[in-house]
């Protein structure tokens, strides 16, 4: 392997399923689409210029002395999918020790990464008092 091709990335186009190599800003590169059937439809794919489909491999780290949270993988291609099944799938592990630390109204807190998705961390904001925590950091692998 040469070191363009390493430093490329590819993923998942979210209309024909195929791998192609991604644009600067992230999206898929133009490609012509291909037919379920595996034929070339002559025309550039509608998934060119959207968002890749990504599998998301997330590691939860430590809420008080625990690490309650057990791991998770997200295949899609829209992170607010992403943030919003986090938060389903960690919300009843963190709830009991939430309430342990005297802070259960935590539990109702959304996930944020970091502008490259390796890193994320749930936010709890309070609008009425404008208080808000940051907690139990997670680790996102994308790698396939
Ligand atoms: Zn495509």
């Amino acid at each position: 392997m040469n070191a363009q091709t390493t430093t490329r990335k590819r993923a998942n186009c979210p209309t024909c399923g195929l791998d192609f190599r991604l644009t600067k800003s992230g999206t898929m590169f133009r490609h012509v689409g291909m037919t379920p059937a595996g034929f070339s439809t002559g025309e550039t794919c509608p998934g060119a210029g959207k968002a890749p489909v990504v599998t998301y491999r997330i590691e939860f780290g430590l809420l008080g002395a625990s690490r309650p949270v057990p791991p998770l993988v997200v295949t899609t291609d829209d992170i607010n999918v992403l943030q919003r099944a986090v938060v389903a799938h960690a919300r009843p592990h963190m709830e009991p020790v939430l309430a342990e630390l005297g802070r259960p109204e935590y539990a109702d807190c959304m996930f944020q990464t970091n502008p490259d998705r390796t890193k994320g961390q749930f936010l709890w904001l309070d609008v009425m008092t404008g208080e808000g925590a940051r907690f139990l950091p997670a680790r996102i692998n994308t790698a396939p």
